[in-house]
Formats: C-alpha cells, sequence, structure tokens
C-alpha cells in the first residue's frame, strides 16, 4: 500500500516536472536547473557543466614567446599579440593569414599586366591623338572620363585593380600620348613620313593640350582602379 503510494507520488513529480520542463524551457539557466534537480541527478550534471563559463586561457604569441595574449588568429588560430594582430574587414589575424586573404582581384600577374598593356596602349593611343587635336576647353572637359573609361577597360579585361594596375594605365595614357603623334603620322603617311618629323613638329603636335590630358587622365584612371 506505501509503496504505490510512493510510486504514484514519485510519477506525480515525474509528470510535474516534465511540465515544468517544457514551460521553462526558455527561461533562464537557474530555474531550469532547478526543475532538472528535482527530476534526477543524472539530467542536471550536463548541464551544469554548459553553465560553468571557461577561464580565460593565457596564450603565448607564436612570434614572441614571452608576450602574454588572450587573441588568436581567425584564421589559422595561432595566438597573437598585438605587435603581430592586423584588423581585417573578417576579425583579426596574423600578419601571413592578413596577406593571404588579400582579396584576389588586387594581385595581378605577369598575364593581367600583359593583358592590360594590351587593352590599354592602343586606347591610349587613339585617346592621346584625338585629345591632343582638340582645343583646351575640351581637353579640361574630357580628359577625366576617357581616362576613366581607359583605367575601367584595363580593370575589366585584365579582372585585376589596385596599385600596379593604376601605375599601367598611367603609364599607358603617358607613352600613349607620347606615341600619338608618330603613331598618326604611321597611319596617315606610311613608315616613311616618319622621317618628316622633327623634333619641333613632334613637340607643336603634342602642345600642352597633351599636358593637361595626361595629368587629367591619369589621375581619373587611377581613381577607376583603387
Ligand atoms: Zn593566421
Ligand atoms: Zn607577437
Amino acid at each position: 500500500m506505501a509503496g504505490t503510494s510512493d510510486q504514484r507520488l514519485d510519477s506525480g513529480i515525474r509528470a510535474k516536472t516534465k511540465d515544468e520542463r517544457a514551460v521553462t524551457l526558455s527561461d533562464s539557466e537557474g530555474s531550469l536547473e532547478n526543475v532538472a534537480a528535482a527530476a534526477d541527478g543524472a539530467t542536471r550534471r550536463p548541464r551544469a557543466e554548459v553553465k560553468k563559463s571557461p577561464e580565460p586561457e593565457v596564450m603565448y604569441c607564436v612570434n614572441h614567446p614571452h608576450t602574454e595574449t588572450l587573441i588568436r588568429c581567425a584564421r589559422c588560430l595561432d595566438p597573437i599579440c598585438p605587435k603581430c594582430q592586423v584588423r581585417t574587414p573578417v576579425g583579426i589575424k596574423c600578419k601571413k593569414c592578413a596577406s593571404v586573404g588579400r582579396p584576389e582581384v588586387y594581385i595581378a600577374r605577369p598575364q593581367h599586366i600583359l593583358y592590360g598593356l594590351l587593352v590599354g596602349l592602343p586606347l591610349a593611343i587613339i585617346a592621346g591623338a584625338l585629345v591632343a587635336r582638340l582645343g583646351f576647353l575640351l581637353v579640361f572637359i574630357l580628359s577625366a572620363p576617357v581616362g576613366g573609361l581607359i583605367g575601367e577597360t584595363m580593370g575589366r579585361v585584365a579582372r585585376k585593380r589596385g596599385r600596379i594596375m593604376q601605375l599601367l594605365a598611367a603609364g599607358c595614357i603617358v607613352v600613349g600620348a607620347l606615341l600619338a603623334p608618330v603613331t598618326v603620322l604611321v597611319v596617315i603617311g606610311g613608315i616613311g613620313a616618319l622621317g618628316m618629323m622633327t623634333l619641333g613638329s613632334y613637340l607643336v603636335w603634342l602642345g600642352l593640350s597633351s599636358i593637361l590630358y595626361v595629368v587629367l587622365a591619369s589621375g581619373a584612371a587611377i581613381a577607376a582602379l583603387r
């Protein structure tokens, strides 16, 4: 008789705790732990372990073995001291991983430079030849858009941007402007016509417009490839 009432009481507690557990599931860990403690010890233990927050582990920098740190590289997980930390958009990284994680678009290899050159130089020669024939005002208005277009086209063809492509575009614009008079002469009069060109006629052909053009266009190209 006593045994059955005990069992009933026991099952009543179990039923209640089950209900309470369902209700308090989204509550704070403390009340959930109390309910779990009333039920039995087996379910309580893992919860208590999860709740316990681990002590911050003191590590030593991989590059400076005597410097303590709490920070790990977001990529390779090496402990790194403040001197060795590089802030990146995806977290703090070590110097090695920060350079590896650099966007691919900024790493121009020889073939990309070649693609850029093959597109950029002809465009720059054509632009130089046309712009030098225009008046100062038109050069002033058109140079930046033309330079931006050259830079953008080179960037799209090579699929690269950044420092190297900027230098390449500016170089193409300068060389293109310098080659433009020679190219025009050869296109019109053939290779033999080059003999007629003197330094004086070359400089007259270039004129101040070309200098203005080169400055404005290369600036715009550099901005386009940033
Ligand atoms: Zn790393
Ligand atoms: Zn360090």
